[in-house]
């Protein structure tokens, strides 16, 4: 399937589900810079022997943008003059500057960055003791439409191009520099869909992941998709060691669909197949986030069904409580009934944790704070 029969596909939805399709700007749009973290090296060496220079620069460069994290150009002191002004003519080195920056009293932080277009993302920083954790933003906004997401409120402004994703991780890493520690771990898992932006996904993924780049390994990178299926098969047949992990939310195709309109498109059956095939193609288990609605999908008999359905799945599933969104009606489950759904699953063999909540104080959760900060550009 390509990706305008995606397109089309989501689009129906969206418009079954009265959630605004993407907005044709009236006004002229912006012009957006290209980011020079877009590129991956293959990319930049490209560039540089088509300008006229010799490819190895582009590991020079590499090393000025990844390892050395220089903020300005005019900081590649082992590249001419010349070509620094080639750089900055054709590409922008900063496309994000920081809007908010609020700490929690567990050390999470969480940063609402400006776009060179004036919209804005969030990411944020959480801390382990496995290390340093940055969740990521794909898109602005997001078309998915599930119904108790923050994120999807106000529908799906554009995509981000790989660059603006990587530089998320550049910034939090630089203010990392500042206390001598490292982000050693991403999520993508911040606003948006990332399989309905697969390529830049892909190129963000190459950039972070390569070892003269930001050098995180695949094992500690986890990207999460809603169920788009064609590209789930696509991005098993990548054949990276990356987690994966699909959000479920329910345990049959009825209630999956009240939750998520997504699942119109792409039936569960479909999707579990899909799951199957990455897991057999991967050799790696995939992970299915599950978050608990009091009422909704909470009870001990659907955590009975939710596992007849995923069994002989190599799989654990990741209970989340779900954040109360104030655009939304669903409550979060009770301590003790998560206890008790957990309980369940564990009885009949499936491997679950429950998430820890972080930064519950300062409205972690995908799309939260650009929802409270920036109800204008939501309505817009
Ligand atoms: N679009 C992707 C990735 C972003 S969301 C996806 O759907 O997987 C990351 C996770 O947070 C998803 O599992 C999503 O369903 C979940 N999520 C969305 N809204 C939430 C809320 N209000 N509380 C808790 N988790 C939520």
């Amino acid at each position: 399937m390509d990706q305008n029969n995606i397109n089309e596909r989501i689009q129906d939805l969206v418009e079954e589900t009265e959630q605004k399709p993407v907005r044709r700007e009236k006004k002229e749009k912006p012009q957006l810079r290209e980011s020079i973290y877009s590129l991956r090296l293959d990319e930049l060496q490209q560039w540089l022997t088509e300008h006229g220079e010799k490819a190895f620069r582009a590991g020079q460069i590499y090393e000025w943008l990844y390892e050395k994290r220089v903020k300005s150009f005019d900081d590649m002191s082992n590249l001419s003059k010349s070509l620094r002004e080639n750089l900055k003519e054709h590409f922008a080195l900063t496309t994000l500057s920081t809007l908010i920056k609020q700490e929690s009293k567990d050390g999470t932080i969480k940063f609402l960055f400006q776009l060179q277009d004036g919209y804005s993302i969030e990411t944020v920083l959480m801390r382990h003791e496995y290390g340093n954790s940055i969740c990521v933003t794909t898109q602005v906004g997001c078309r998915i439409g599930c119904t108790f997401c923050a994120s999807t409120l106000g529908g799906l402004k554009r995509h981000l191009m790989a660059g603006e994703i990587v530089e998320q991780v550049v910034k939090v890493q630089q203010e990392l520099d500042e206390v001598g520690e490292r982000v050693s771990h991403i999520v993508i898992m911040g606003i948006g869909e990332p399989f309905d932006n697969y390529d830049n996904m892909m190129n963000f993924l190459k950039v972070v992941n390569h070892d003269k780049g930001l050098n995180i390994g695949a094992r500690h990178i986890t990207v999460s998709t809603s169920g788009i299926v064609p590209k789930i098969y696509k991005f098993a047949d990548e054949e990276l060691q990356i987690n994966f992990a699909v959000s479920l939310h329910a345990p049959n195709q009825e209630a999956r669909q009240k939750l998520m309109p997504i699942a119109r498109a792409y039936k569960l059956d479909e999707l579990l197949e899909a799951v199957r095939y990455y897991t057999k193609k991967t050799g790696r288990r995939v992970s299915f986030e599950y978050g608990l609605m009091a009422g909704e999908n909470d009870s001990v008999e659907v955590a009975e069904e939710l596992a007849d359905l995923i069994k002989g799945i190599k799989c654990h599933v990741n209970l989340i409580p779900i954040n109360y969104v104030p655009e939304r009606d669903y409550i979060r489950t009770s301590r003790s009934s998560i206890f008790a759904f957990e309980k369940a699953l564990k009885k009949r063999g499936v491997n679950v944790t429950i998430r820890r909540e972080q930064g519950a104080d300062i409205a972690a959760a995908c799309g939260q704070l650009r929802a409270q900060e920036r109800q204008d550009e939501i309505s817009r």
